[in-house]
């Protein structure tokens, strides 16, 4: 191994070119740092995760000035999701454009070939003068008198090398192997779920407008997605309890055709359609074990960004939303800790904290679309009656993702209090099958309501990208908090006084 004088030098050092490293590189390199970014694989790589949300496309894209290839790559237009969910029968839909804080133009999103989309992000990085490595992996971090400050890594031709770097962003994703270093990967026991997942060829389209949504369809074996990536092509996957893994054991295209031909709506879809069985998507893959997070995101020189810290559960796709987020608040910790203008606990305090708050906004969310009373004979859906459910077993998850020791948010005593708080969720979002939804006008606006508060943040990010350099002030969003610089890539104190500023909620 190379001695210490022989590694190379950088600033900020980014393991893993996905959605959260092309981005915290990209926005450390903006903000003047000298940026390492590597990625293991000689370009990107087939990845799930392609259905997008809006603060991804109108708010992070922008930032990182992608918009117009991404434009130019003819995604295709997602405007919401339609559900096939909870006692009504006939599938319903919902439409970003219906937060009032999100009309207009970037009330839209895309349904993306990851490939596709982690190039453009990626390319992009090195054209802003990211020093781009691939077919190089991370191997290990080096640390001094507990302070992270560098990595070691094998180049792409397989020679191992030293890089010392005053911040490790760990992107590396779910099988991450150094986001240990920041604590420890706690599993949610109630989002236990396993993902079977393939694609078609010639199936069908939802009615218009809706042609481009995700579909989701609950069933009673668990629930489908179906994500249009093409005119062609869709992308297909069943989620099911963990308790239902013994259908995997007769093979995955037995399981799968068996799940489809249990789902009326999605075997209606694909009866016209065949299964791509070549190429980069001529296979069934299986994902488990994705529900997450860790007891930390961040230690002294190392931060943890997307899925190294964290994830959920795909029915909301909020995966590459929170790898970009993450991604931007850790590249404004980043960029005000090496201008030394604020102390590394109070940014890295900031990141944490909005981070955390992000997550947990998409987890209630979850649990509350999770209490569903889907079918009273079904084992999953029983098994998934979590407001009724022993979750109490899981205290440290709810304690985690209620931001204990997240400075600032609202701290609950325990689980029961956590989830008595969130009781009559699942009643907002599922309007009881007897009543006629268009003229429920008051489950709609507390619908509206719940939405308009859930993509609050997002909003916030969107609002971020269209002023551009010449940002409003803001409000800090904890008490005592930081707020994006101008340029937002970087964290302030707030000008006004503490009293004066108030919360922003
Ligand atoms: C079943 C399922 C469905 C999903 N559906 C959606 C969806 O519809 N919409 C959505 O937004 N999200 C979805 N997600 C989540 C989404 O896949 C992830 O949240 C997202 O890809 C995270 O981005 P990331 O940048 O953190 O990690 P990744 O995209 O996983 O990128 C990590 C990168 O790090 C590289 N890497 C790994 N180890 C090393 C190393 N040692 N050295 C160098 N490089 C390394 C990898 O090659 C990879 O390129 C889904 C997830 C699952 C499980």
């Amino acid at each position: 191994m190379p001695d210490h004088d022989s590694a190379l030098q950088y600033d900020v050092a980014v393991v893993g070119g996905g959605p959260g490293g092309s981005t915290v590189a990209t926005l450390a390199r903006l903000g003047g740092a000298r940026v390492l970014l590597l990625e293991k694989e000689a370009s990107p790589a087939y990845k799930i995760g392609e259905s997008l949300l809006p603060a991804t496309i109108h708010g992070i894209c922008p930032l990182l000035g992608v918009s117009d290839a991404i434009k130019k790559a003819k995604f295709v237009p997602k405007m919401g999701g339609t559900f096939r969910w909870g006692k009504s029968p006939e599938p319903w839909t919902f439409e970003f454009a219906s937060s009032a804080s999100m009309r207009g133009p970037t009330s839209t999103a895309f349904q993306v070939e990851r490939i596709k989309f982690d190039r453009i992000l990626l390319d992009n990085a090195r054209d802003k003068g990211v020093d781009v490595r691939l077919g190089c992996a991370a191997t290990g971090l080096l640390s001094d008198q507990g302070r992270v400050n560098g990595l070691t890594f094998l180049d792409s031709s397989g020679v191992s090398q030293n890089c010392r770097a005053r911040y490790v962003v760990d992107a590396s994703g779910h099988q991450t192997a150094l986001a240990k270093a920041a604590g420890e990967r706690i599993y949610s026991k109630f989002f236990q779920n396993i993902a079977l997942f393939g694609y078609y060829r010639n199936g069908g389209r939802l009615p218009k407008p809706n042609q481009g949504n995700i579909f989701c369809a609950a069933f009673e074996h668990g629930w489908f997605w179906y994500i249009p990536l093409s005119d062609t092509l869709t992308s297909v996957g069943a989620v099911i309890g963990k308790e239902q893994a013994p259908i995997l054991s007769s093979g995955y295209e037995t399981a799968m055709s068996e799940l489809i031909s249990a789902c009326a709506p999605v075997r209606d879809l694909l009866s016209g359609a065949e299964r791509v069985t070549e190429g980069t998507y001529g296979q069934l893959r299986v994902r488990k074990d994705y529900s997450y997070s860790h007891t930390r995101f961040w230690a002294p020189g190392l931060v943890l960004v997307g899925d190294a810290a964290c994830f959920i559960d795909p029915v909301f796709s909020s995966g590459v939303h929170l790898a970009t987020y993450s991604g931007l608040l850790a590249a404004r910790s980043i960029n005000t800790c090496l201008e030394n203008s604020l102390n590394e606990e109070e940014c890295f305090g900031e990141f944490e904290a909005r981070y955390r708050r992000e997550y947990s906004h998409f987890y209630d969310f979850l649990l509350a679309f999770y209490d569903v009373d889907e079918d009273v004979d079904s084992y999953y859906w029983q098994a998934r009656k979590i407001l009724n459910s022993p979750e109490s077993g899981n205290d440290a998850f709810i304690d985690l993702v209620a931001g204990v020791g997240g400075g600032g948010e609202r701290l609950y005593g325990s689980a029961e209090e956590y989830l008595s708080e969130r009781n009559g969720l699942g009643s907002v979002l599922f309007p009881d099958s007897s009543t006629d939804r268009s003229t429920n006008k008051k489950t709609e606006d507390k619908r509206a309501a719940f939405y308009t508060d859930l993509l609050g943040e997002i909003t916030q990010v969107q609002v971020q990208a269209m002023w551009g350099d010449v940002r409003p002030s803001e409000r800090p969003v904890f008490p005592g908090g930081l707020i994006p610089s101008q340029d937002g890539l970087h964290w302030t104190r707030p000008t006004v006084s503490k009293k004066a500023a108030g919360l922003r909620r």
